[in-house]
């Protein structure tokens, strides 16, 4: 259900404190310590997965309602309506994909460019 050692986990249950975007009995959201964009938060599931490479038939639920969580999150906290504004989605995925955090995360990245990275 979770990892005692891991960073999300522990942000999901309150135990490491973040900047909360949302919450729900599945989803835990919250902003980036480092932000990439004027608007830059994380979905995470609060079930521990390690990462997408992780993910099976089981998954495809939770993935499909995180995915329809994200463009609600990315209004709710500012971005720009599509198409003049938007948002983008990034989900890193081991060493070579960049991934940090092994806890399963939705990047969601928007606002006025440019951009600090990317
Ligand atoms: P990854 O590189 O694994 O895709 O992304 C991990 C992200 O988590 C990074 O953008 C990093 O800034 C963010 N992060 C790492 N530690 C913390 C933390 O303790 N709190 C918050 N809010 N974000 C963190
Ligand atoms: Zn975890």
């Amino acid at each position: 259900m979770h990892d005692p050692d891991c960073l999300f986990c522990k942000i999901a249950r309150g135990q490491i404190p973040s900047r909360k975007v949302h919450e729900d009995d599945e989803f835990f959201a919250f902003h980036d310590i480092r932000p990439a964009a004027p608007i830059h938060f994380l979905i995470i599931p609060k079930r521990h997965v390690a990462s997408m490479a992780q993910v099976t038939d089981e998954h495809a639920p939770m993935l499909g309602r995180m995915l329809t969580l994200a463009p609600r999150l990315a209004l709710q906290e500012g971005c720009n309506p599509y198409p003049d504004g938007g948002f983008r989605l990034v989900v890193n995925t081991g060493t070579e994909g960049g991934q940090e955090v092994h806890h399963l995360h939705l990047h969601v990245l928007g606002g006025p460019r440019p951009w600090a990275r990317g």
